[in-house]
């Protein structure tokens, strides 16, 4: 075999390899951990994007929902903070870590993201359509819920095409999609997002 024929195999056999750790995944000894954050905003921490949760007197408001087998789980943590009562799940972006659990809340919850976060899931064509955002935004939007106006806004090459931050002025709390802002120049230069964000970042929380 020509090195390159070799080289080209053990790419091939190492993607394999991958879709099959990816498909033996096992969540089974995830916890789902939740903590207070400020004022309605509690976090849920288990594998995967961790899922804001906004608690008050209109339910139960989630932003991103993790992986879909973690979706019993998530149900039963959210539960202890107020029972039934989910109205809405906002995503962040499409990716499987922040959506899994749409198909699961969609049932009963209301599902808001920008619309090529619904365009991402319905090319996915794994989501069902209790999964897919009901509500879409292509700029901006605010939601009224808890007391407090929660605002979006689309990040333009952010981590996705349809990437979106939540943010809540009055508990003081933003729930960013991967916008890796802080984390270094490398992960900036590559999303271009942080000039984009620092530019919007005020308008968004005045
Ligand atoms: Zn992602």
């Amino acid at each position: 075999m020509k090195l390159s024929n070799l080289f080209g195999a053990l790419v091939v056999l190492s993607l394999v390899l991958l879709g099959v750790a990816r498909a033996q995944r096992d969540f089974s000894n995830v916890e789902i951990k939740s903590t207070p954050v400020s004022g309605n905003i509690h976090m849920l921490e288990g594998s995967g994007g961790n899922i804001g949760v906004s608690v008050g007197v209109d339910g139960l408001l989630i932003v991103d929902d993790q992986f879909a087998p973690l979706a019993d789980k998530i149900e039963a943590a959210l539960a202890r903070l107020d029972q039934g009562n989910l109205k809405f799940v906002l995503n962040t972006h499409w990716h499987g870590d922040h959506t899994g659990g749409n198909a699961h809340f969609g049932r009963n919850a209301s599902i808001v993201a920008h619309t090529n976060v619904r365009k991402r899931l319905v090319e996915a064509d794994r989501t069902p359509k209790e999964g897919l955002p009901v509500i879409t935004f292509d700029r901006s939007l605010s939601l009224q819920f808890n007391e407090e106006e929660i605002k979006v806004i689309h990040l333009p090459s952010g981590h996705t095409d349809g990437a979106a931050p939540y943010v809540m002025p009055e508990s003081g709390c933003l729930r960013e999609s991967q916008i890796e802002i802080e984390i270094g120049s490398a992960l900036v230069s590559k999303y271009g997002s942080l000039r984009f964000f620092k530019l919007h970042y005020t308008d968004l929380v005045s």
